[in-house]
């Protein structure tokens, strides 16, 4: 039975790109909300496959984006950028 379950992790894991080290750390609050504005530039720090395995943030991006989606809603943003 664990031999089972041990043969079907191992399949799991050649099926999937062995991560690299730096692919676990959870993303910081700031790359979280810049990435909310841009996905390609969550992409480019070669860490997108982090979401792929971490709930929490992919929660937090979630969150963000909602959060965007109804400031945006209360004041019109011109370009859709605040002015600064
Ligand atoms: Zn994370």
């Amino acid at each position: 039975m664990l031999a089972k379950k041990q043969a079907e992790l191992r399949r799991a894991d050649a099926a999937w790109p062995a991560f690299e080290e730096t692919e676990f750390a959870c993303f910081t609050e700031d790359e979280i909300r810049d990435c909310t504005f841009d996905i390609r530039k969550l992409l480019l720090t070669g860490r997108g496959r982090h979401l792929a395995i971490c709930p929490r943030c992919l929660r937090r991006l979630k969150y963000w984006s909602a959060m965007f989606e109804r400031l945006e809603r209360a004041t019109p943003l011109r370009d859709g950028r605040p002015d600064a």
